[in-house]
C-alpha cells in the first residue's frame, strides 16, 4: 500500500509550517492518517486490497484494487469506519483538559462531521451511494453524488470569500473546497472508466469472432453481474455462457452485455435481470 500526498497538500503543509502553524498541522496530519488507518484496517479485514491512499486535509481518498470489487456492503462498512474512528478520537480527547487536547478534539470532531456530508468524494457520499445503489445504477448514483460534491465545493469557497470580505484572513476553506472539487472529478472519472471499459468491449466483440484469447465463463441465472465483471481481464475476452438448471445452454453473453447490464441496472443485479 502506497501513501501518496497530493502535491497541493504538500504545498499546504509547507506554507503552514512556514507560517508557524506546526502544532495544528501535526494534529491535522496525524488525525487524517488515523482516520485513514480506520478505513484501511476495515478494508483489510474484508479482504480488499488498498493500493494507494491520497492524503487531503479533510481526509483521504483510498484507491482500492478494483472499483467493482470495492462496492456494495463492503464499501458501506469501509466508508463508515473512517468517521467512526475520528469520532472515537474526538471523544477520547474531550475527556482531557488543555489546549492540545482541545485542538485534537475539535479537529477530529470536524473531520467526523464533515465526512458525513452526503457528497462524493467524502465518506458520507460513499455511504449514501451504496444506499442509492439499491434503486439506481452505479453510474447514476455516482453522478448525483459528485454533483453534490461540486456544489459543496463551491459553497465552501463562497463561505471563505465571505470570511475574507468581513475581514477574517483565512484560505483553509478555499483549499478544502478545491480538494473536494478535484476529488469529485476523480470519482466521476473512476466511474467513466467502467463506462469506457464497456465501450471498449463493444469493439472487442469483433475480435471475439477471430477467436483470440477467449475465456469461457459458465454462470447461472442467479450469478451476480458484479462477480462476473471481477473475472474480466484486458488480456482476454470472456464469453459468458448462461446455463439452466439442467446444465443446458440458455444463452451466450458478451462482456459488453454484462457491463451494459451492470451500468444500466442496479448494483446488485443478477444474470437473470439482463436476459
Ligand atoms: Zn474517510
Amino acid at each position: 500500500m502506497r501513501i501518496k500526498m497530493n502535491i497541493s497538500f504538500i504545498l499546504f503543509l509547507f506554507i503552514s509550517f512556514y507560517l508557524g502553524y506546526i502544532k495544528i498541522i501535526s494534529i491535522i496530519l496525524i488525525s487524517v492518517l488515523i482516520h485513514e488507518l480506520g478505513h484501511g484496517i476495515a478494508a483489510k479485514i474484508l479482504g480488499i486490497n488498498v493500493m494507494e491512499i491520497q492524503l487531503f486535509p479533510f481526509g483521504a481518498i483510498a484507491i482500492m484494487e478494483n472499483i467493482i470489487k470495492y462496492g456494495g456492503i463492503e464499501e458501506l462498512i469501509i466508508a463508515s469506519v473512517g468517521p467512526i474512528t475520528s469520532l472515537i478520537i474526538a471523544l477520547v480527547f474531550f475527556q482531557f483538559e488543555g489546549n492540545f487536547s482541545d485542538l485534537v478534539f475539535k479537529y477530529n470532531f470536524a473531520l467526523f462531521l464533515f465526512n458525513l456530508i452526503p457528497a462524493l468524494p467524502l465518506d458520507g457520499g460513499r455511504i449514501l451511494r451504496n444506499i442509492l445503489l439499491l434503486r439506481l445504477s452505479y453510474k447514476r448514483a455516482t453522478k448525483i453524488l459528485t454533483i453534490c460534491g461540486k456544489v459543496l465545493a463551491i459553497l465552501i469557497v463562497l463561505f471563505n470569500t465571505y470570511l475574507l470580505i468581513i475581514g477574517i484572513t483565512t484560505l483553509s476553506y478555499i483549499i478544502t473546497g478545491i480538494f473536494v472539487f478535484i476529488g469529485a472529478i476523480k470519482e466521476e472519472r473512476n466511474c467513466s472508466y467502467v463506462y469506457l471499459l464497456s465501450r471498449n468491449n463493444k469493439k472487442k466483440r469483433v475480435l471475439k469472432r477471430k477467436g483470440r484469447g477467449i475465456r469461457l465463463l459458465t454462470v447461472s441465472k442467479a450469478t451476480d453481474l458484479k462477480s462476473i465483471i471481477e473475472q474480466f481481464s484486458p488480456m482476454n475476452i470472456c464469453i459468458i455462457r448462461v446455463l439452466d438448471e439442467r446444465g443446458g445452454i440458455l444463452k451466450e453473453l458478451s462482456e459488453a452485455d454484462i457491463l451494459d447490464g451492470f451500468l444500466a441496472k442496479d448494483y446488485y443485479s443478477k444474470v437473470k435481470d439482463i436476459l
